[in-house]
């Protein structure tokens, strides 16, 4: 018999284990070993059939093993010792606590909002590394303190799960989760009355919706559900997968993260005591809607105008893109945004002024990227390289300037070591988080670190055979057939990565460009290569799906598959054991096309080398001594002969540098192979850690997004009303703003670095207060286009009337370098609530 529904039923747990339930719902036992161990000997068999999962687990063991434990002093004093580690986890003053002591303008709380959250397995909320980023940021900012809220929603689906049909095609699955098995709790008001929060729709009807928590350590993680009774039958499957519907499908789920997740975060605030968000901190564009929200509550609250809220808005607001590709940009029809946003849904915003902030090239799209950086003061990518793509991309959005002034940072991604760092490692080397120790440790010789590598490796060995057998058994093989899955990869043989999401710019097949050459690496009598890969394709993708299948159809090949496996459904629980495990962790995306990448520092934090192409991280990362650069042919425009350049590159580093380096042994030790592992575990693996990510977060953009909110909201908003009040007279004047002389004089005839010249310009305002500009000189070099490079400005100060030409401003400039010298001279707003004179996106140049 079938059951015709299911739901979970938590356990009653004997009064001295108590405390488990907490150890099992918050989430700090993910990157816990100790917490882990607990629950593994609760029940070992139980622990085993709850896959690791400590809320399954509470449910499988039974009254009678609960009632055996209860009478264990050990198991009893290790519960209460772990609540209480957790208890002082959760309360002590942490590095944010120390910090706000000294500066108190740190936000009192942020708000963390992304479309998805790869915290853990047992919570399949994401779909690939957007995700586990948001994962490992709330974990680091647990770890240092910092006050940060995240919102998101519940997927009933999550994303899909990957198995593979016998001719290798990708097959999707939808496994429905039941929230009350998973480690969340239902937002309650004081009554236990669910809270439900509403977002008007179109005709009348209302998208409604609870809030789960989820416990991230010290982060809450607030998580909308739809799918209630409350809803119409269509709305409540407005939360039913990640990345599963249409478009309209698709800004439902935006508008329900973005607006009702500021609302779901007023009724968390408002029940717990818990301090509002005084930054709001975007995870990619999906979510920001969550600042028209914004607008509306400063409309309604406090009375500001459209742009005057905006101004406040803006202030408090941190922007992360992701996407290095103009095709990756989340975009909807104007129509489709014109349908649904309304003065029931948001009273009080005006629709045109809302298409204004998604206006894009396309007079008919709504752009959510180009919404993010109007709505937000500051804004970055996730590398540097990144960053620098990032001010390419939205450079027509601040024309005139020079592509590294567009206003657009970045915050290199890192990831969380203790989520994703094997425990040997961490015991061999100690803690590398922020709670890191810095006593000198006894040195680790090079036999230490070859035998941990050979550990791992020889995990991941197993565990490739355990999914291999597990996969073909899926496939329809039957267990006698499978033997040779026994004998898939050695321990001993050098073992290279490959697991990522499958879009084209990640190319997956690149490594079977020549058959014949990967068949010859793997097959080398003394030297072999074993490659394991691993991904999803997304649904709707089928050229994706035939990539995998041209992977699987090669491995297949029984001359091959010991020494070449795809691993079907890669996830966190796969990844860790890749990670973990491989020697080298390979990628070769098309580059710039890697906005960061993050597996390969999940590898390099357990001594994993990374071979790769100079793309996201690696390309401010490679040092030369730290893995391979994969030389890219950038400037090839043949999209066939780039990838037969760059697959030649990396079959002949594989077997005349990779390789090499691993076998080469002296008493059984590779001794280049060892320096390398040395070097990445000493240089990378502090660098990587998403603590770094976290605090440079912290200094450089939530607490100026702090202090610049607080400046703006100030005096009831009078800085608002002031700054828009400012903007608005600038828009009315620029068009008339002009440069009408400019002249140098004081040069000697023949003139040498560091040599004065006074620069003069006069300029018609336009009604302007030369208080309102900024006139700059700008000199540096040129070659024959005349386009200035290596320039250096000098405000010029405002010194008079000019006669009929406006007012006049010079400044004393010296020359900054020999050789052929040009200046020229700009006018830019100023106004001391501005981030950058860039900020506005406008600028006045001579003629
Ligand atoms: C880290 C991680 C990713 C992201 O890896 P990239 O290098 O960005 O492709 C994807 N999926 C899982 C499960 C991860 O752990």
């Amino acid at each position: 018999m079938k059951a015709l529904r299911r739901f979970t039923v938590r356990a009653q747990l004997p009064s001295a284990l108590a405390p488990l339930q907490t150890l099992a719902t918050n989430l700090r036992w993910t990157w816990h070993t100790p917490t882990q161990d607990l629950f593994a000997t609760l029940d070992p068999d139980a622990w085993e059939r709850a896959g690791h999962d400590p809320v399954r687990l509470l449910g499988e063991i039974s009254s009678t093993r609960f009632g055996e434990l209860a009478k264990d002093a050990d198991t009893v004093v290790t519960v209460r010792e772990l609540a209480d580690d957790l208890g002082s986890y959760l309360q002590e003053p942490r590095w944010y606590q120390l910090e706000r002591e000294d500066d108190p303008s740190l936000p009192a709380a942020v708000g963390y909002f992304s479309m998805e959250f790869g915290v853990s397995e047992v919570l399949p909320n994401y779909s690939g590394g957007l995700g586990v980023l948001a994962g490992d940021h709330l974990k680091a900012a647990s770890d240092l303190g910092v006050p940060l809220i995240g919102v998101g929603l519940l997927y009933r689906s999550g994303y899909f799960r990957q198995s593979l049909s016998l001719d290798g095609w990708q097959l999707e699955h939808y496994p429905v989760l039941d929230p009350q098995g998973l480690p969340l709790q239902l937002l309650a008001d004081a009554d236990g009355a669910p809270v439900l929060v509403e977002v008007a729709m179109p005709r009348g009807r209302v998208l409604k919706a609870r809030v789960w928590q989820a416990t991230v350590g010290r982060v809450p993680l607030l998580l909308l559900d739809s799918d209630i009774e409350e809803n119409e039958p269509d709305l409540r499957g407005v939360t039913d997968r990640l990345y599963g519907g249409d478009q309209d499908h698709r800004i439902k789920q935006e508008i329900l993260v973005g607006i009702g997740g500021v609302r779901a975060v007023r009724a968390f605030c408002a029940l717990t005591g818990h301090p509002a968000p005084e930054v709001f901190h975007t995870n990619e564009g999906h979510a920001g809607y969550l600042g028209l929200e914004r607008i509306r509550e400063l409309h309604e609250r406090d009375g500001l105008s459209f742009d005057e809220a905006v101004a406040a808005v803006r202030a408090g607001t941190v922007f992360t893109t992701h996407t290095p590709v103009p095709a990756g940009i989340d975009r909807f029809p104007l129509d489709l945004v014109r349908h649904y946003f309304s003065d029931e849904m948001l009273p009080g915003v005006p629709m045109d002024r809302v298409l204004a902030l998604g206006a894009e090239e396309n007079p008919n799209m709504f752009n959510m990227a180009h919404m993010g950086l109007r709505l937000a003061q500051r804004a970055n990518g996730v590398s540097q390289l990144h960053g620098a793509v990032s001010r390419g991309m939205f450079g027509a959005l601040w024309a005139g300037f020079d592509r590294d002034e567009v206003p657009i940072g970045s915050v290199t991604n890192g990831v969380h070591g203790a989520t994703w760092e094997a425990r040997e490692v961490t015991a061999l080397l100690g803690d590398c988080g922020p709670a890191a120790n810095h006593m000198q440790r006894d040195p680790v010789s090079d036999e230490m670190l070859w035998e941990l590598r050979g550990a791992l490796r020889a995990r991941l060995v197993s565990e490739v055979r355990r999914r291999v057998r597990e996969a073909w058994l899926q496939r329809g093989a039957s267990l006698p057939e499978l033997s040779w899955t026994d004998h898939v990869f050695d321990p001993d043989v050098l073992t290279v990565g490959f697991a990522r999401r499958v879009p084209t710019y990640k190319r997956l097949t690149l490594m079977l460009r020549d058959k014949d050459r990967l068949r010859d690496l793997l097959l080398d009598p003394h030297r072999p290569v074993q490659l394991v890969v691993a991904g999803k394709s997304h649904p709707a993708d089928d050229g994706g799906k035939a990539l995998i299948q041209e992977i699987v159809r090669f491995a297949d090949d029984p001359a091959v598959r010991h020494r070449i496996v795809f691993l079907p459904d890669y996830d966190m629980s796969m990844a860790r054991y890749l990670y973990w495990g491989c020697d080298v962790w390979l990628n070769n995306p098309l580059r710039p096309l890697e906005a960061c990448g993050t597996s390969g520092m999940k590898s390099a934090l357990n001594g994993g080398l990374n071979l790769s192409i100079r793309d996201g991280w690696w390309d401010e990362f490679y040092d030369g001594a730290n893995g391979w650069a994969i030389p890219t042919a950038d400037g090839i425009e043949d999209p066939l002969r780039r990838d037969d350049l760059e697959a030649n590159a990396l079959y002949e580093l594989l077997a005349t540098q990779v390789a090499p380096a691993f076998y080469e042994r002296v008493d059984g030790v590779p001794p280049r192979w060892v320096e390398l592992v040395r070097h990445t575990l000493t240089t990378l693996r502090p660098q990587v850690q998403a603590s770094r990510m976290v605090r440079e977060y912290v200094e450089d953009w939530y607490a100026p997004a702090a202090r610049a909110a607080a400046r703006i909201s100030g005096d009831d908003f009078r800085p608002a009303r002031e700054l828009a009040a400012y903007r608005s007279r600038l828009n009315a004047s620029w068009p008339q703003v002009e440069i009408t002389g400019v002249d140098a004089s004081g040069l000697p005839d023949t003139p040498e670095v560091g040599a004065e010249m006074t620069v003069r310009a006069s300029v018609q305002l336009a009604g302007l207060a030369p208080g309102d500009v900024t006139v700059e000189a700008v000199i540096g070099r040129v070659g024959e286009t005349d386009d200035l490079a290596d320039s250096v400005t000098v405000a010029m100060e405002h010194v008079g009337l000019a006669e009929g030409m406006g007012e006049r401003f010079e400044s004393v400039v010296k020359l900054p370098h020999a050789g052929l010298t040009g200046y020229t001279v700009r006018v830019l707003p100023s106004h001391p609530l501005l981030a950058s004179s860039a900020e506005l996106a406008k600028i006045v140049l001579p003629g």
